[in-house]
């Protein structure tokens, strides 16, 4: 593993050129009070910029505008939505290189993924701008004097709350699909990494979009979520975090009849059969693991290895680990950039000792990072695989995201599957096996929204993406993720 840093001061520079503000009603402004949040840079702990905070006042200028804007976005023709749509995506195309440059700055991935980030929404949003033309009703056959169709309508405006791990891909999902089904929104996103959303508001304003379809607000979560909850604007809830948070939010929503989508914490669990090419399994486990230094909600997490071939898996993922350059998020060649702040820090670092007080063997990592030209208070995790985890290790329950692969084996597949299943967590599951039976077995005893077998996979725009269990309700992505804005109306017209 190598450690490469680059001079702190060129992205203070870049990220000084950064617009950060509140988005309300087509035009950027700070709050009403002129509070504002500090952004850090997580591989210096440098205060780099500051984002404002939204004041009450704020957010009913942004919750008003939303209500003025919607019928007007609503009834706006499918062909000039998706026209509005489809230059955005062109401007976020030819601007992935310097929103990405940011994201990097602010959240800490490095550049090369930050930018795949940018360029990856780009096809969200491109494909809900087409599937905005397609939100076909229906048309049922009944009497011969009646007509009775079912047409889908936008739900009205919509308030989302979204966290700092993907700064493009998390807003994105739910601006691309509100958006393109009609509605408004006002979105709360992350006060961590605020420059790539206000760059993202920027591509939506400057394709066109009319004022007061996308409004972005900064605020504290608890109050600021609350409140776009509690207000009668509001038609429906979509919330992107962790479950205690989701739970919370989803409660109020429940109190007041609004439907939400709840996109939730998870905890991978692999399952590696004693039939599975045991060298390959280590290959795609490692590059899911890694990526944004397993801060990630469908990271795999726990892994759960057949005694048979658990000592090939294990040399390959530590083989790969070694060879991870981690370092500064804009440097040539880093592969993992530090984590978001000091607390998911020492999360990592509880979880990695409580192992090995139960008896975990730390194979790989296992510290923080510090040296070779590290920068100062950077918030460095070593890539960390942990062998012979007891279940009753805290990693084995409570959702690492951060850098820590736990690695247990077993004998008896069905016991393996019973295992995986047994936490209330069901969003991604992963199996490898080279037989279709025991494929099969995975693919139906996996209790999870997303399953992938023979790979790690992430979420994809055309395929929907969701949990089960405490993992959320609703999906997003894909047919089922524009529809989920949506309302069904049945209209029944007697024509004689
Ligand atoms: P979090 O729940 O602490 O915060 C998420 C958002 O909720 C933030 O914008 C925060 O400001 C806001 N919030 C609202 N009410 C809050 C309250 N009472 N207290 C704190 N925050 C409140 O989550 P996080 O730590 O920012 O994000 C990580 C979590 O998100 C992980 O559990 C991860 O698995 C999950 N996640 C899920 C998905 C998915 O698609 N299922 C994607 C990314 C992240």
């Amino acid at each position: 593993m190598t450690i490469l840093t680059e001079a702190p001061s060129t992205a203070a520079e870049i990220y000084a050129t950064a617009r950060l503000g509140l988005y309300i009603d087509g035009e950027w402004r700070t709050g009403a009070a002129g509070r504002v949040f500090d952004v850090l840079n997580p591989a210096t702990n440098e205060v780099i910029g500051q984002v404002p905070r939204a004041e009450t006042s704020d957010l009913d200028d942004a919750l008003a505008a939303a209500e003025r804007a919607f019928p007007l976005w609503r009834d706006t023709s499918a062909f000039e939505k998706s026209r509005i749509l489809l230059k955005a995506v062109a401007l976020l195309r030819e601007r992935a290189p310097e929103i990405g440059r940011l994201m990097a700055i602010e959240q800490g991935k490095p550049l090369k993924d930050a930018v795949t980030e940018v360029t990856r929404v780009s096809g969200t949003l491109e494909w809900c701008a087409q599937e905005s033309r397609r939100l076909y009703g229906r048309i049922i056959p009944t009497d011969v004097d009646t007509s009775l169709t079912v047409r889908y309508e936008p739900v009205g405006v919509v308030g989302a709350i979204v966290p700092w791990n993907f700064p493009a891909g998390s807003p994105m999902r739910k601006m691309s699909a509100a958006i393109s089904a009609g509605c408004a929104l006002v979105i709360k996103a992350s006060q961590e990494v605020p420059a790539t959303v206000c760059a993202l508001a920027e591509v939506f304003h400057d394709a066109g979009l009319p004022k007061g379809v996308l409004n972005l607000v900064f605020g504290r979560g608890a109050e600021t979520s609350e409140h776009l909850i509690d207000s009668p604007a509001t038609r429906l809830i979509a919330f992107t975090g962790s479950v205690p948070v989701g739970k919370q939010l989803n409660a109020r929503a429940g109190a007041l009849m609004k439907p939400t989508i709840m996109e939730l914490g998870g905890h991978a669990p692999v399952i590696i059969a004693a039939d599975a090419d045991p060298v390959q399994a280590a290959r795609r486990t490692s590059a899911a693991k890694w990526a944004n230094a397993g801060q990630v909600c469908t990271s795999p997490s726990r892994i759960f290895v057949h005694e048979s071939i658990a000592a090939e898996f294990t040399a390959e993922l530590v083989r790969l680990a070694a060879e991870l350059v981690v370092g500064e998020p804009l440097a040539e060649g880093v592969t993992m950039g530090p984590l978001i702040n000091e607390k998911r820090v020492e999360a990592t670092e509880h979880l990695v000792q409580d192992a090995v007080a139960h008896g975990a063997t730390v194979a790989f990592g296992g510290e923080r990072l510090s040296g070779e030209g590290r920068a100062e208070g950077g918030y460095y995790y070593a890539p960390t695989i942990l062998t012979g985890v007891p279940l009753d290790a805290e990693v084995m329950s409570e959702e690492p995201f951060g850098p820590i692969a736990p690695i247990t084996t077993f004998t008896d597949l069905d016991e393996a599957i019973r295992i995986a299943n047994s936490l209330p967590f069901g969003l991604a599951a992963y199996g490898f096996t080279e037989s279709a039976s025991t494929a099969d077995i995975l693919a139906r005893g996996f209790e999870a929204g997303i399953l992938s077998i023979n790979h790690c996979g992430g979420s994809v725009t055309e395929a929907p993406s969701g949990g089960v269990k405490e993992s959320g309700l609703g999906r997003e992505s894909g047919p089922e993720g524009v529809q989920a804005y949506l309302i069904t109306k049945r209209v029944s017209h007697k024509l004689r």
